[in-house]
C-alpha cells in the first residue's frame, strides 16, 4: 500500500443511516449499489455500500456423510481435471498431478449448491489447501460471521472545509478499501495515461529472449529463436509502435482527451508504478517470479516480469544482505 498527496481539496462529510460518517473530497469514488460514483454527486436518499457482517452458514449444514460423498466425487474428477503438470490456482506454482488436489473455490459450507459444480473446482497444492482451510476455520471460529458490503442510506451530505488530501494505493485486483466503514476506491498508482501524455518508450525483446514456445499447455518450454525470427519481431514491433504512437499524437493534436487517445497504444509501452511492500511479501513475489536452481519449488515466470524481479532482488540484496542470504539458504521460500 502507498500514500500520495493529492492536493488541497474541498471536503464533504457523508452520514449514513447506520451511523457511519465519511469525510472525503468531492471527486473521490465511492461504491454504491449502482456501481462507483463520485462522492460529490451523492445526495440524501442515495445509498452507499458500507462494510458489515453476515452470519456464516454453519458447517453443521453439511452432514459428515454428505461431506464424505462430495469428497469421493471430487477425487474422482482429479485425473480428468488436473493435467500431469498443472498450476495451483492459489500460488500459481507448477506441480505434478500427484501433488495437487481439486479444491472447492467457493467452499462447500458456503454454497452446497456448488459442491458438484466442475467450474467451482481448481487444482491446489497441499500447503495452499492447508492455509485456506485454516483461514476458513479461523473465520468460522471468530463469531461465525463473514464480511460483506451492504447498502446503507445516505442521510446527510454537508460541506466540511478544505484541506490537504491523500490517496491510498492498494494491491490489485480489488482497488477498494473501507474508509470509516464505507467502501471507497483507491488509486493504484501505475501511470495511467489519463492525466499525463504517455512517452514513446516501448519494449523490443533483446537477442537473448527465447522466442519459441514448444510443447502443450502446462508442459512447455521456450527455445531460442532463429535470426530471422528475431528480425521479424524487431521490425514488426518497431513499425507497429511508430504507427500507433503517431496516431496517438495526431489525436492529442486534434484536441482529443488523453484518456480516449491512449486506447491506440499497445501493451509494449513501458509504464511506471510505485508499489511498497515488506521483505516477506517481496520474498513471496521473488519466489514466484524468478527461476533459480536454489528454489525448493520451481517457478516458470514469464521472462519479462522475471527481468523486473531480478532488478528488484539486486536492490533488496544490497539493503538486506542477511535476510537475502537466509532466503537463498532456505530454498527461496518466503517465511
Ligand atoms: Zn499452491
Amino acid at each position: 500500500m502507498d500514500v500520495m498527496e493529492s492536493g488541497v481539496k474541498q471536503l464533504i462529510r457523508l452520514t449514513t443511516a447506520s451511523g457511519k460518517q465519511l469525510r472525503c473530497s468531492r471527486d473521490h469514488a465511492i461504491l454504491t449499489p449502482d456501481g462507483w460514483r463520485k462522492a460529490g454527486e451523492l445526495a440524501v436518499g442515495d445509498s452507499v455500500m458500507s462494510g458489515g457482517t453476515a452470519v456464516r452458514p454453519s458447517e453443521a449444514l453439511v452432514p459428515p456423510s454428505l461431506r464424505r460423498g462430495i469428497g469421493v466425487w471430487t477425487s474422482m474428477q482429479r485425473k480428468r481435471l488436473i493435467d500431469e503438470l498443472d498450476l495451483c490456482y492459489l500460488c500459481s506454482r507448477t506441480f505434478p498431478r500427484e501433488a495437487l488436489e481439486l479444491d472447492h473455490v467457493v467452499p462447500v459450507s458456503l454454497d452446497l449448491g456448488r459442491a458438484l459444480d466442475e467450474e467451482n473446482l481448481a487444482p491446489a497444492c497441499e500447503p495452499c489447501r492447508a492455509e485456506k482451510g485454516a483461514t476458513e476455520q479461523g473465520l468460522a471460529e471468530r463469531g461465525g460471521k463473514v464480511a460483506l458490503a451492504k447498502a446503507d442510506l445516505v442521510v446527510s451530505v454537508v460541506d466540511d472545509g478544505e484541506e490537504m488530501t491523500y490517496d491510498l494505493a492498494v494491491e490489485g485486483p480489488w482497488h477498494n478499501f473501507l474508509a470509516d466503514g464505507i467502501v471507497v476506491h483507491n488509486s493504484y498508482n501505475e501511470e495511467s495515461g489519463r492525466y499525463r501524455e504517455l512517452q514513446p518508450v516501448f519494449y523490443v525483446p533483446g537477442g537473448e529472449r527465447r522466442l519459441v514456445q514448444q510443447g502443450r499447455p502446462g508442459k512447455y518450454e521456450f527455445v531460442e529463436g532463429t535470426p530471422e525470427q528475431h528480425k521479424v519481431v524487431t521490425e514488426a514491433m518497431e513499425a507497429s509502435y511508430r504507427q500507433s504512437y503517431e496516431q496517438y499524437q495526431a489525436m492529442l493534436a486534434a484536441g482529443v482527451a488523453r484518456e480516449v487517445a491512449r486506447a491506440v497504444l499497445p501493451v509494449g509501452l513501458f509504464s511506471s508504478m510505485y508499489a511498497t511492500c515488506n521483505a516477506r511479501s517481496l520474498m513471496h513475489f521473488l519466489s514466484l517470479r524468478t527461476k533459480d536452481e536454489r528454489a525448493t519449488v520451481p517457478s516458470f515466470p514469464q521472462r519479462e516480469i522475471e527481468m523486473v524481479a531480478e532488478k528488484m532482488e539486486a536492490e533488496w540484496a544490497k539493503l538486506m544482505p542477511l535476510t537475502h542470504a537466509a532466503f537463498n539458504a532456505h530454498g527461496r521460500v518466503a517465511p
